[in-house]
């Protein structure tokens, strides 16, 4: 990646020791991606170098940019990858200790050193979720790729690594889609016609066959389902007001595109089907807590999620027709 070092950079990010790893991800997602990728490159329709933006600023998503008659060149933010590695360690942690595991043994008893790595993880989701206000420094005593505690935030360390990969690749792949067929003029633009919507499905579906392509059984797409779902649902601490999130805006609305993601992954098996539908609930309602009640029970996760994706539509269409949200 070509750093590019404005005033107020992030200096000695601890992502930056996975860039390599994000690097290879990419180009070795699946042959037909990784072939469209190399023709795009001696084409000069795509620059092979991706510009890594090192300002100390909010995140912003990956895009592609092309000046005048520029080769177009894939653009990400240093601040992006940080929140991304940060909200994937973060909810994997809180995810795993303090809701599956209580769920397949609710008479656990938590131990002081299981109850501090959940409480760190929640302290690393809370300085990921404020940088859409203001860019703050990683916390040098909490988690990163370069940094655990323990052999326990090592172990989630290196599963949120590979998951973190992952999640990067898709959203360069669903980029590297962008310039490939041909959606530049209408993306640059900035409309936000159905043509454009059409296009940000059809980079979603390539960046999905790229990297789960291959029909993998469900235990072999666990951490491919763990990104996908995690590049979507990471979006929304991209917004200072999540509920734009809910709004089709740079791409189709949030809440359809976590339907269509766990639609595609189809896993068969039911456990499976559950601890994602479920992961996606929980984090829908940690951010609009009004209006998904947290307190609610359900017996069967699938039905948790839709009911979250249906109340979720309703505010997204009273959003859009200026009525007060309830
Ligand atoms: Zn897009």
């Amino acid at each position: 990646m070509t750093p590019n070092l404005s005033a107020g950079a992030i200096v000695d990010s601890p992502v930056l020791v996975l860039e390599g790893n994000i690097l290879w991800q990419f180009e070795n997602m699946s042959a037909f991606g990784a072939q469209t990728l190399k023709l795009q490159v001696e084409h000069g329709t795509l620059l092979g170098e991706i510009a890594l933006d090192m300002s100390a600023a909010p995140p912003k998503g990956p895009r592609v940019v092309r000046r005048e008659a520029s080769v177009p060149e894939i653009h990400v933010d240093l601040s992006h990858l940080e929140m991304l590695w940060a909200y994937i360690y973060g909810w994997m942690v809180v995810y795993e200790e303090s809701v599956q595991k209580v769920l397949l043994d609710p008479a656990r008893v938590m131990d002081a050193e299981t109850e501090k790595l959940i409480d760190r993880a929640h302290q690393l989701l809370a300085w990921s979720s404020s940088l859409r206000e203001t860019y703050r420094p990683w916390p040098a005593d909490l988690p990163s790729p370069q940094h655990y505690a323990t052999a326990q935030e090592e172990w989630y360390g290196l599963k949120a690594n590979l998951v973190f990969q992952k999640a990067t690749a898709f959203l360069l792949s669903h980029e590297r889609a962008h310039a490939a067929l041909g959606h530049l003029d209408v993306i640059q633009s900035n409309s936000m016609t159905g043509l454009r919507l059409e296009m940000e499905k059809e980079a979603d579906a390539v960046a999905y066959d790229d990297l789960l392509g291959q029909s993998l059984d469900d235990r072999e797409k666990l951490a491919d389902a763990w990104a996908v779902i995690s590049v979507m649902l990471s979006t929304l601490y991209l917004y200072r007001d999540p509920i734009r999130a809910l709004l089709p805006g740079g791409h189709p609305a949030l809440h359809h595109r976590v339907a269509y993601m766990i639609e595609r992954l189809a896993l068969t098996d039911q456990h499976y089907d559950y601890y994602f539908s479920f992961l996606c609930r929980l984090v829908l309602q940690a951010v609009f807590p009004e209006t998904l009640h947290p307190e609610r029970q359900f017996d069967d996760w699938k039905d948790a999620l839709t009911d979250a994706l249906d109340r979720l539509d309703q505010v997204a269409l009273a959003q859009a027709h200026g009525r007060p949200l309830s």
